[in-house]
């Protein structure tokens, strides 16, 4: 318990635990006391630097077509049971029509490794959106791409860039990618996200298969290392298609542990409670933002679609989860003493690298003209 204490004490001095610490500290995410401490130190700062602000997302998954093969993953590639899907550029732009009027100014643009978008595509679909929203900001999940192909998007006006580092340890990567997945890559397409100025996005599964306490311990220590403005944490939870069907979910008590110590190593850090965390438990969404979370991201996709974008198996995204439904959600944050903000909602410490946006090419192409 005194250990656990010391450890507590440095995180919250900012000296950043050593792996063994962060190690022992995770062990204590059962410890009442230590929980406590840990959620409301997290709240604190959470209230510190965005008072009572839940700022809102509007998830447009427009393409469940991946060249990959994440082994965990219901949209791999190999997976031949799923129904494919892919929006058209017209198809999106009315989700962020709808989405606007509901109150949402962040669009997050999501979908697997699809080659059917060219780099021109996406450049087309960032620009018709921030043309007809300029208050509204982009953010592109779509994946590991070339540094050219990032500055592209950046250029074109995309603002934030979510990906997954998944798991910081070479092995336990190994454990849950094919050999033509590689973390090194991944890391430098998040570093290189950074230089090009995105608000970027990192993060990691609970309860992967394989994962252990030192694991975690490297990804707090990976996030530490990378500063990103946002990090995704949701526990692991399999997919009926994929070799780790048979796996326990993740720990929602650690995930919600890890939003705390997220917190309080990244103060001013934009943290969701994850869809994934609200699909494992009912009351998620509010769990999360009880310790520490400040972003939630309800589902903009067409209805039709939502049950195809499944990466794993109970995904939510109607009810609550779904954007219509809007106010729903807005009540129950309402209901902990949070509000629903109507704004982008930025990092509060923009990336300080700059692009010379003068530079801006001109619109090159858009994907209405093929067939999706
Ligand atoms: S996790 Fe992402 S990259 Fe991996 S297979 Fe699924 S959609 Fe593709």
């Amino acid at each position: 318990m005194d250990d656990a204490e010391n450890i507590v004490k440095k995180l919250l001095a900012g000296d950043g635990p050593a792996e063994n610490e962060y190690v022992r500290l995770l062990e204590n995410y059962e410890n009442r006391e230590i929980t406590e401490w840990i959620t409301a130190e997290a709240v604190r700062l959470r209230k510190q630097h965005f008072g009572n602000k839940v700022y809102t997302r509007g998830l447009i998954e427009f393409t469940n077509y991946c060249k990959n093969d994440c082994y965990y993953c219901g949209i791999r590639a190999g997976n031949t049971h799923a129904s494919r899907y892919r929006l058209s550029e017209e198809e999106i732009l009315e989700c962020c029509r709808e989405g606007y009027k509901l109150g949402f100014r962040t669009f997050v643009l999501q979908g697997g490794e699809d080659l059917f978008y060219k780099d021109e595509d996406i450049v087309s679909l960032v620009r018709a959106i921030k043309r007809t929203y300029p208050d509204c900001a982009v953010t592109l999940s779509i994946g590991e791409k070339s540094y050219e192909s990032y500055k592209k998007y950046r250029l074109a006006g995309a603002d934030r860039y979510l990906l997954r580092h998944e798991t910081a340890d070479e092995a336990h990567y190994r454990k849950l990618h094919p050999q033509a997945m590689s973390l090194a890559y991944r890391k430098q397409c998040l570093y290189q996200l950074k230089e090009l100025g995105y608000q970027v996005g990192a993060g990691f599964m609970v309860g992967s298969p394989g994962q252990e306490m030192r694991h975690i311990a490297r990804d707090l220590i990976f996030l530490t290392e990378l500063k990103p403005q946002m990090v995704g944490i949701g526990p692991f939870i399999p997919h009926h298609d994929t070799i780790f069907a048979k796996e326990k979910a993740g720990s929602v008590e650690l995930t919600l542990f890890l939003l705390s110590v997220v917190r309080i190593l990244l103060p001013t850090v934009l943290l969701p409670a994850t869809t994934a965390l609200g699909s494992v438990t009912g009351d998620g969404r509010e769990r999360g933002i009880l310790a520490g979370a400040n972003v939630v991201m309800p589902n903009l996709s067409p209805v039709r679609h939502r049950k195809q974008y499944d990466l794993y198996d109970n995904k939510v995204s109607m009810g609550e989860e779904a954007a219509e439904h809007r106010e729903r959600l807005a009540k129950r944050m309402k209901a902990i003493g949070y509000e629903l903000t109507v704004e982008r909602g930025d990092a509060p410490e923009k990336n300080t690298h700059r692009l010379d946006l003068c530079a801006s090419p001109e619109p090159v192409g858009g994907f209405n003209r093929r067939s999706v």
